[in-house]
């Protein structure tokens, strides 16, 4: 499929006159052909226009011809072969291994989301039968069950260019609701993004699905998304990137003139708590498995484990994590943007006066990339390791903060209330991990429950990258790691945020949806008078 680097609008192609950028290969630190063009406000509108137009044969599709659509998706983007790995290698300088498995996963979660809608009980259908006779007033007869919002915007993040990018999660969620898609390319990697969006297009032409079901704008910098957002036909916004990003984008949501649901998936630092028993009988391996978890693609991962808590002493630990840490080579990351991020972050972390750098980057990581240096060590950063104690760690929020890289802070707590402390003073993170026994997990009770109100998943003896697309995942979690945290971007929850409960009175059955008529000729679960059943 030849790349054209112009927006796709419905069934149409955009223009060549917007403003014009290039991808980067940050490994061997070149511009990549062709050149893309950023969406006019004309084209944007357009695909607005489409999309709503679009959404009431779409949203009245039943859950099996939508199935059908996800599916030829999926069929369609494992179709782009090898072209589609060498694009999103060159274009991220992540191993092709990671993206064909990367590819593997969207697919799966494209098919995960067509057998939950194929089977139809996510519509959580509620049926309070009506008695005429009840005194002193009849009891009317309400039925209700969840409902597409319209046109959704996504916005995709630079380190999953598939699975949380055009065709990730978000566009297969809000798809299988019944909701049309306006994806924002993003522009550290345009062309992965440009042969998802044909996929997905041709998957909608392939089946006659009206135009404007999907869309997918180009933009140099950050102008297309705010006139996205402010777009009175988007009717939800689903962003995953950072925090910074998703709170801008996030304020014009909400003070539009009519706001609109915006659902934000920002960086994290899941907290590690590794107990007593874990440090003394493995602390080797554990240091082996936190330094793969750190450095694994090259620690670009909003699960990255960034600030380990461990209770004195673990010096052992400490010095074999260092060892791993001083070993590991310098690798390119996504784009200059990040590069720098990390390395300011890693140079003012250095310089905090309550943290000890404990291993990793040489002097040289101090380096800013320079904008008119394109040569291929631009992008390469090293590992960091740092070190400080927990009654700093609580009296310095700033360490709390992301460094989205190869990096992670040991927190020493000198004793069992310490650790509790550091648990108490965390910020909202998408993950916690606790390492012990399950006798310590009893004595840790209280370390539980104070996580079980900061994160949304806690996991047992593991390690927080590599999240299952299973129907309980939970990858959310208070803010400051979400914008809400009473969602789920991964999983089969993650269906229920572009969607609304709509509710019928006293409607007659031949003018009710399927999902909500006596027979239940869809056959799927429902409460009726407070029981359910099918
Ligand atoms: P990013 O720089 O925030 O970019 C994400 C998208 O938002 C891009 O399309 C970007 O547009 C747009 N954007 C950002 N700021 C904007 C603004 N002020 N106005 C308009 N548009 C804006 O994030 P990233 O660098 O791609 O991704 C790395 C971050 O994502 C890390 O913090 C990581 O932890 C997080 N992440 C979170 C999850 C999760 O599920 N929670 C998953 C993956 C990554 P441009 O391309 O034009 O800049």
């Amino acid at each position: 499929m030849e790349l054209t680097g112009q927006s796709i609008i419905g069934y149409q192609r955009g223009g060549n006159t917007g403003e014009l950028f290039y991808a980067f290969d940050p490994a061997a630190g070149e511009e990549l052909k062709p050149p893309f063009y950023s969406a006019s406000p004309a084209e944007i509108g357009k695909a607005a226009q489409l999309a709503a137009a679009s959404f009431q044969t779409y949203r009245q599709l039943m859950g099996g011809e939508r199935a059908t659509f996800l599916r030829r998706i999926a069929g369609n983007l494992e179709d782009l072969g090898e072209t589609l790995v060498e694009r999103a290698t060159r274009e991220t300088a992540l191993p092709a291994a990671r993206i064909r498995g990367e590819r593997a996963r969207t697919a799966n979660q494209l098919r995960f989301f067509a057998a939950i809608i194929e089977e139809g009980s996510w519509v959580d259908a509620r049926i309070d039968q009506g008695d005429p006779a009840r005194q002193p007033v009849p009891k009317p007869d309400v039925r209700s069950m969840l409902e597409p919002l319209g046109p959704v915007a996504v916005f995709g993040a630079s380190n999953f260019p598939l699975a949380f990018s055009v065709a990730g999660g978000d566009t297969a969620s809000a798809l299988a609701a019944g909701n049309p898609v306006i994806a924002l390319a993003h522009y550290s990697h345009p062309g992965t993004a440009e042969l998802a969006g044909m996929a997905i297009r041709d998957a909608a032409r392939e089946q006659g699905l009206p135009e404007g079901v999907f869309s997918l704008l180009f933009d140099a910098r950050q102008s297309v998304g705010k006139v996205l957002v402010e777009h009175p036909d988007v009717k939800a916004v689903a962003f995953t990137g950072s925090r910074a990003g998703g709170t801008a984008l996030g304020k014009l949501a909400a003070s539009r003139p009519e706001p609109i649901p915006f659902y934000a998936e920002m960086g994290s630092v899941n907290p590690v708590f590794i107990l007593p028993s874990a440090l003394e009988t493995r602390a080797e391996a554990l240091a082996k498995d936190l330094h793969t978890s750190v450095t694994l693609g090259v620690g670009q991962f909003c699960t990255n484990p960034g600030v380990v808590v461990t209770m004195a002493p673990a010096d052992a630990f400490a010095a074999s994590l260092a060892a791993l840490m001083n070993q590991t080579a310098a690798q390119p990351m996504l784009n200059r943007n990040i590069a720098g991020a990390y390395r300011r972050a890693v140079s003012e972390r250095s310089a905090h006066s309550r943290v000890k750098s404990a291993g990793g980057q040489p002097e040289d990581v101090h380096t800013e990339p320079k904008d008119a240096d394109n040569g291929p060590d631009n992008c390469r950063s090293r590992a960091a390791l740092f070190q400080t104690d927990a009654a700093s760690f609580v009296a310095h929020p700033e360490l709390q903060a992301e460094i989205f890289g190869p990096s992670t802070l040991l927190v020493a707590a000198r004793s069992r209330e310490d650790l509790l402390n550091v648990a108490r003073q965390m910020e909202g993170n998408l993950t916690a991990t606790i390492h012990g026994t399950e006798r310590d997990l009893r004595e840790f009770a209280d370390l539980i429950a104070i996580l079980e109100t900061k994160v949304g998943r806690i996991i047992f003896n593991g390690f927080p990258t590599g999240v299952e697309v299973c129907n309980a995942m939970v990858h959310g979690g208070p803010y400051p790691s979400t914008s809400d945290g009473r969602n789920t971007s991964v999983g089969g929850r993650a269906i229920l945020r572009f969607t609304r409960p709509v509710a019928y009175q006293d409607f007659p059955e031949s003018a009710l949806p399927p999902e909500l008529r006596d027979q239940n000729p869809l056959g799927i679960w429902r409460e009726v008078d407070g029981r359910f059943t099918k």
